[in-house]
């Protein structure tokens, strides 16, 4: 008998959508059905729907050392406020870096009882760490990620090709998961000291992606380990991934929300918010991963939330050289996927997949990601056809810059429950931190 019913005309779940009462026993689901009777009934809105909580398998946090950037308190306020269950945060940026079991213990010290979502970490590999990694894989870590190009932080240097073999070795066998930062170091070249977007992009073309995916691609098949591609860009990689997979290699690949959402034609000259790496390219590439979307090649679309001091961000002097590469969006991902995907004939099932079934399950996690029987009661209300236009300075992320400031969004979150219970932005925190193949 569940404690709570979610009564709702339209509950998404892994099988599309339908009319259902969601059943809720202690925080996890226990039925999906016709009329079930609970003490206490959640009845949804005529326009609103019930969504599985999204799962951002790619978020910085940055904290602890680079705090002033983002935080937990800040990222996982932002994340509850835009339907985000669970976040997964990236082994960089914060200091110290979390490439071994120490460093992975400062950062949760540092985000324990400030988190109102899940939390869980990704390890690092760097140059000469591979003996750290299977006990931070032994304390839940979700796999490693890797560059093979210049980080932008240099505490966490990229792999050379013999040494990311090295560490797919070693991963392959305990089936661990690379993740990795796909520009090859030799097809890019310093950003130049400018404010014209088209200098920016010119440093980092499109074959500086083919190649290293090509080469990961031909590493995980010689070694047997798993591979994830994050945040693509280059459209042209996307035959490579589909062929890849064809042949047996163990691979998914992700992309984020602004290269689906923006193009390189339409980002003004010194807009360095719109900087990241790899960077927003044309139109006609963003509609190629559209299609790979739609095709399955690529899996999942999580943020890459990488925000940093406005400052810092070049904010004051347009230079795309100096800027900080990175984009602050963790609040609004869902909306923007919705946005787009909607004007292309999507449905929010789709969305569903690939913002919470996809990342879950390439992540290894289990108990999250979908409205299916046994899952922890993670929901997202979204009333889908409503609009809104973005103001950064009502976001909960610390710093009030992101590229999609004034921009007119649809599909506003309404309300976002953690494990049967409304997440409450004052009250304390109920996040927990998840390790690899557990809730
Ligand atoms: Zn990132």
């Amino acid at each position: 008998m569940p404690d709570t019913v979610f009564r709702a005309a339209r509950v998404v779940t892994p099988e599309g959508e339908r009319t259902a009462d969601v059943g809720v026993r202690d925080g996890v689901i226990v039925a999906i059905g016709p009329e079930l009777d609970a003490p206490r009934v959640v009845r949804l809105g005529d326009d609103e729907v019930l969504l599985p909580g999204l799962v951002d398998t790619h978020v910085h946090v940055n904290e602890p050392g680079r705090t002033e950037w983002e935080g937990f308190a800040s990222a996982t306020r932002a994340a509850a406020a835009g339907g985000v269950t669970t976040i997964v945060d990236m082994p960089l940026n914060s200091i110290p870096p979390t490439t071994e079991v120490a460093a992975l213990d400062v950062k949760r010290k540092a985000a324990a009882g400030q988190c109102f979502v899940d939390v869980g970490f990704w390890g690092g590999a760097v140059p000469g760490n591979v003996r750290h990694l299977r006990p931070l894989h032994d304390e839940g870590v979700f796999g490693f990620k890797c560059f093979l190009a210049d980080s932008g932080v240099e505490e966490f240097p990229p792999l050379g090709p013999a040494e990311v073999e090295q560490v797919m070795r070693e991963l392959a066998a305990y089936d661990g998961l690379l993740v990795v930062h796909a520009e090859d170091a030799e097809r890019i070249a310093p950003a130049p000291a400018s404010r014209r977007y088209a200098d920016f992009l010119a440093s980092r073309p499109r074959s500086a992606e083919n190649r290293a995916i090509a080469d990961v691609l031909a590493l995980s098949k010689a070694t047997g380990c798993r591979v994830h591609i994050l945040h693509l860009s280059s459209s042209d990689a996307v035959p490579l991934l589909r062929q890849a997979r064809a042949d047996g290699v163990r691979v998914t690949a992700e992309s984020c929300p602004h290269y689906l959402f923006f193009d390189a034609e339409h980002v003004a000259d010194g807009a360095t918010q719109f900087k990241c790496c790899p960077p927003i390219r044309e139109g006609v590439n963003r509609e190629g991963l559209w299609r790979a979307l739609r095709d399955g090649v690529i899996d999942l679309v999580v943020s890459d939330h990488s925000p940093s001091t406005a400052d810092l961000k070049g904010m004051g002097s347009g230079d795309f050289g100096a800027a900080w590469g990175g984009i602050s969006s963790l609040q609004l991902g869902l909306s923007i996927v919705w946005a787009q995907a909607r004007a292309r004939g999507f449905g929010l099932t789709d969305v569903a997949r690939w913002m919470s079934h996809a990342p879950a399950r390439t992540a290894g996690m289990r108990g999250k990601g979908g409205i299916v029987i046994g899952n922890d009661a993670d929901f997202c209300v979204i009333a889908p056809e409503q609009t809104f236009l973005v103001d950064v300075a009502r976001l909960h992320h610390k710093n009030a810059v992101t590229p999609y400031d004034g921009r007119e969004l649809v599909g506003v979150v309404r309300g976002t429950w953690l494990r049967g219970e409304r997440i409450d932005l004052g009250a304390e925190p109920r996040g927990r931190f998840l390790q690899r193949g557990t809730a």
